[in-house]
């Protein structure tokens, strides 16, 4: 792995769980549900994936920036297998920031013994509202959303736990009534961070084929509307979908919006590697083949094609494009080269500084419009 990286810059680390209790009607990620489980699926996965994370500790010896185990619903695996995973994950020494994601009927006590080594929870709430999460083919109920809320409240104390919840907006019969009474809701429980998604209708989905989606401009008013509300509840947004209470912005998520290293493990992660030109890698995408052979299919990105992503992803945060740091990393100059097609973006947009390129809530609303545009430059 070392031969990929650019061992000046940090390295991040995610890894994959690959199990759901159920799935759910919206999702279209690789996952499988209990009902589909063999009966050592689990065990043969963390024979796997501690012999993976062994050899790549050994072979780094330097601890990761951040972690981050993510799912489906990692804790699925239970407290003791995850203990497993964050002591090998974190061997080398302390990371930033270490991560978990869990779904409410999932999280208890027994979690609480990851205390000393997670520094943040992140959880699926998705909606206060019951026919919503019946449409949204959630398996938790609104009262084990909140005693989870709660429960992250207690495991907050004295241990410096930080925690996120995930809401969903846009869902088919949600009015904005009970949209903005699920945010203050959330809000009540003083999450640090609130992930807040518009549900999208993917192909293969259960959703697609008994819900109809939204227009695009209810969409984009219902956006705008609650990017307020969450705004004055005293929830920063830093990214399209991101929003912290003093600063506590997610680090690992910050690694892939600024395009940085981070080696990804399990059946369906992804890695990027490099700096100038990335090498983008994916394990295989399902179970039963990353059990036979754990190994990734890389491609180098051209570095037009790593300009492309680097984009994709600077643009859906506050921060936008440093100019200079945008012509250190690729040793092109930012208005030189985008000039042209800045010019043909409506001024309402973006803001465009000698400093920094920087979309406004409006140019977010049009962002594949903007990269498109910007595209044609390259
Ligand atoms: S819990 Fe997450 S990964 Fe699993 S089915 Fe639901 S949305 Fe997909």
């Amino acid at each position: 792995m070392k031969e990929y990286l650019d061992l000046t810059k940090p390295v991040s680390l995610y890894i994959h769980v690959p199990f759901c209790t159920t799935k759910c009607g919206y999702c279209a990620f690789y996952s499988l549900p209990e009902a589909k489980c063999g009966k050592n699926d689990i065990s043969s996965y963390m024979s796997v994936l501690t012999c993976q994370l062994e050899a790549l500790t050994d072979e780094l010896d330097f601890p990761f920036h951040t972690v981050y185990i993510g799912g489906g619903n990692p804790g699925l695996l239970g407290a003791e297998n995850l203990s497993v995973i964050l002591n090998l994950a974190c061997r080398r020494g302390k990371s930033r920031e270490v991560s978990m994601e869990i779904n409410p009927e999932t999280l208890d006590e027994s979690f609480s013994l990851l205390l000393d080594r997670l520094t943040r929870i992140s959880i699926g709430i998705q909606s206060f509202d019951p026919d919503c999460l019946k449409i949204l083919g959630r398996n938790a109920t609104v009262s084990q959303c909140e005693r989870a809320l709660r429960l992250l409240q207690d495991f907050r104390l004295g241990s410096g736990l930080v925690f996120n919840a995930d809401l969903m907006m846009n869902i088919p019969g949600q009015t904005r009534s009970s949209l903005f009474s699920g945010i203050e809701r959330l809000a009540s429980y003083t999450p640090e961070h609130i992930s807040l998604y518009s549900l999208t209708f993917e192909e293969g989905t259960q959703l697609v084929k008994t819900q109809c989606p939204l227009g695009e401009d209810e969409e984009a008013d219902n956006l705008l509307r609650a990017w307020e509300k969450l705004e004055s509840l005293g929830y920063e947004q830093y990214e399209v979908s991101a929003f912290a209470r003093d600063g506590h912005y997610c680090m690992h998520n910050l690694v892939y919006w600024n395009l940085g290293q981070y080696i990804g493990l399990g059946p369906s992660a992804e890695s990027s590697t490099g700096w100038t030109s990335v090498i983008s890698s994916r394990e295989n995408e399902e179970l039963e083949s990353y059990l036979r052979n754990p190994s990734f299919n890389s491609t180098r990105l051209s570095l037009d094609e790593t300009i492309e992503e680097y984009l994709m992803t600077r643009l859906r945060t506050k921060w936008g494009i440093d100019k200079a740091e945008f012509s250190s990393r690729f040793a092109r100059d930012f208005d030189q080269l985008f000039s042209s097609s800045v010019r043909r973006l409506d001024e309402s947009w973006c803001r465009n500084s000698a400093e920094r390129f920087v979309l406004t809530r409006e140019g977010v609303l049009v962002l594949n419009k903007v990269l498109l545009t910007l595209f044609m430059s390259l």
